[in-house]
């Protein structure tokens, strides 16, 4: 999927073969919403886009990720987020509700938080697809309990 990191909007691949989404001069694909004035998209994995959003929304800033393609077999889903005084905040959250579903690093020098799912050993496809599956349950059930806590706070 396309994504603007300016109006969150989403866009299929294939709107760049039907010419919804245009190019830029630098051959950048460009959001058509006439308020981004040609913001640039990013490429982010299907199964990834509402997982970026949602932190967006939270204020939440992200650098990469990938869900990890089960046939490829170098790639562990993973997430990297901007390490500010937000994202900090979700760690020990994270850390709590981890339970060996995923590996995450802190890492100062960078100002950047790494969450990475579990590695598959070499050749084992079906551990490969559940260890996909546990990293975005996860994932979601770190958003639920940020949704409540902000409940709380309200
Ligand atoms: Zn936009």
């Amino acid at each position: 999927m396309l994504v603007c990191t300016k109006c969150y909007s989403v866009y299929k691949v294939s709107s760049l073969y039907s010419g919804s989404v245009k190019q830029n001069e630098e051959g950048k694909f460009v959001c058509p919403s006439t308020t981004c004035a040609g913001h640039e998209l990013i490429e982010v994995d299907d199964q990834m886009v509402d997982v970026v959003l949602g932190l967006w929304t939270v204020g939440i800033r992200t650098t990469e990720s990938c869900s990890g393609h089960p046939r490829i077999w170098s790639n562990n889903p993973y997430i990297i987020l901007e390490l500010d005084e937000s994202s900090f905040a979700v760690v020990s959250m994270m850390r709590h509700l981890n339970n060996g579903r995923a590996t995450i690093m802190v890492n100062q020098e960078e100002e950047l938080i790494i969450i990475e799912g579990m590695e598959a050993p070499e050749g084992d496809i079906s551990y490969k697809h559940k260890a996909q599956y546990e990293f975005f349950q996860f994932i979601y059930e770190v958003f639920n309990e940020m949704g409540s806590l902000k409940k709380l706070r309200a």
